[in-house]
């Protein structure tokens, strides 16, 4: 192999994921992170059995599993409670090994910093050129530091930098940068433990959904998505979702009961909705969000982001050079992560963005009539991903 070392552009889940991955193959990283500090915020998110796979290779799956709270029961259900679809965690942990894992975000992001190498972390470092200075080298420039590697990692996220440097006509003078999917998201984590009745649940109304996720503290993440143009924000977050939501079945109002109103946080949601033509460029690897930013109805962008990291740890493990494993990698990670970002989109249309009662009534029917054991096999397809081994 020609190369062991590497800059990873961005300190979030996926930068930090690839971090470890590289260091447990005998790589040297620096990881720069623009943020001057890790603020342990954020809602709840849920891993599945692909993304929980990945962290076992990365060394840190017990520790997440422990932090986690498997979500068994619960399903997708209409504003008045009724039930469209239940969910089988037991069936979802034969099949794939694990249920859907719900952890805080500021717990798995905690994780994954522990088990970085030693003065891997540099904060407050914002990377702002990149340069190809030999054809073995590229040059990450962080201000007035420059830091020389056999590789880069772009990590940097949705809005990524590095993207728009390497694929500047992407995706089109018309259309630069992600778009907006249509659908905006307010979510929290409830002050007290609460008990919601069940782990897991959706809950689709015209053209909103309404959603929570057991932690194991006995606290619960719920989020809310609405249909609205982007940019629009409430005086009162809380009491503008208590309004919309007032007439849905418990427990949705009393996890909006069960909430500070500073605790809420209000994102528009974009994705790229424009697949990238690589994965690749030159000796820079796009991960994560960079590569393949997708609209959450699936729960899968993280998940995604960790089957990057350990894909690219792998290949440059056994690859004979880094341009075969940047090859590789992008053959392996670029039809699956685009392949469901579709399958998101598709996920978020069908449910949460329908606001047609003739198109929601025929949705929900189809849903009631589709055996769980079918439903079962749907999610499977993104679940059941056996990640290449790191020793
Ligand atoms: P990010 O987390 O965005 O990290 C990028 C980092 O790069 C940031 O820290 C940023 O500060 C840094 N950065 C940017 N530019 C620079 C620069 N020039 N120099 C240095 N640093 C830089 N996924 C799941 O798997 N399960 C879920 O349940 C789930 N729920 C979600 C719910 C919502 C509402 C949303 C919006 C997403 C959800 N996702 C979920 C998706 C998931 O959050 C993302 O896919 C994932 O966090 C992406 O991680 P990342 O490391 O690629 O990017």
């Amino acid at each position: 192999m020609d190369g062991s070392s590497a800059v990873v552009v961005g300190g979030g889940i996926g930068g930090l994921a690839a971090v470890i991955g590289l260091h447990r193959i005998g790589w040297q990283v620096t990881v720069v992170e623009r943020a001057s500090t890790l603020e342990d915020a954020g809602a709840g998110i849920s891993l599945a059995a692909n993304g929980l796979r990945a962290l076992d290779e990365l060394g840190v799956g017990e520790a997440v599993r422990n932090a986690s709270r498997g979500q068994y029961s619960g399903g997708t259900r209409t504003p008045r409670g009724g039930w469209l679809a239940r969910m089988d965690g037991s069936a979802l942990e034969r099949a794939v090994g694990a249920p859907i894992m719900g952890i805080p975000r500021s717990a798995l992001h905690r994780l994954l910093r522990d088990a970085l190498p030693a003065e891997a972390l540099r904060i407050g470092a914002e990377a702002d050129s990149l340069q190809q200075i030999h054809p073995g080298t590229v040059r990450v420039g962080c201000g007035d530091t420059v830091l020389d590697a056999d590789l880069v990692v772009a990590a940097d996220g949705i809005g990524s930098p590095m993207r728009s440097r390497l694929f500047p006509a992407h995706p089109g003078p018309a259309h630069p940068g992600p778009a907006y999917s249509g659908s905006t998201v307010l979510r929290a984590i409830t002050e007290h433990p609460v008990d919601p009745g069940t782990d897991f649940e959706l809950t689709w109304g015209p053209g909103a959904e309404f959603g929570h996720i057991a932690l194991p503290d006995g606290q619960a993440e719920w989020h809310a998505v609405l249909n609205l143009p982007a940019g629009r924000r409430f005086a009162d977050p809380l009491a503008e979702l208590r309004r919309r939501f007032r007439t849905w079945y418990d427990p949705i109002p009393a996890l909006l009961d069960a909430t500070r109103p500073t605790a809420v946080l209000h994102h528009d949601v974009h994705e790229l909705r424009t697949p990238l033509p690589s994965y690749t460029a030159g000796r820079t690897a796009l991960l994560g969000d960079a590569a393949h930013a997708m609209t959450p109805n699936l729960g899968q962008g993280a998940c995604q982001a960790l089957e990057d990291a350990v894909t690219l740890a792998a290949a440059l493990a056994t690859a004979p050079t880094v341009q075969a494993a940047l090859a590789h990698y992008d053959a392996e990670r670029r039809p699956r992560g685009q392949a469901v970002a579709r399958a998101a989109r598709q996920a978020g249309r069908m449910g949460q963005q329908l606001s047609h009662p003739v198109a929601i009534a025929l949705r929900n029917t189809a849903m009631r009539l589709t055996p769980s054991r079918a439903a079962t096999r749907m999610i499977l397809r993104h679940h059941a991903w056996v990640p290449p081994r790191l020793d």
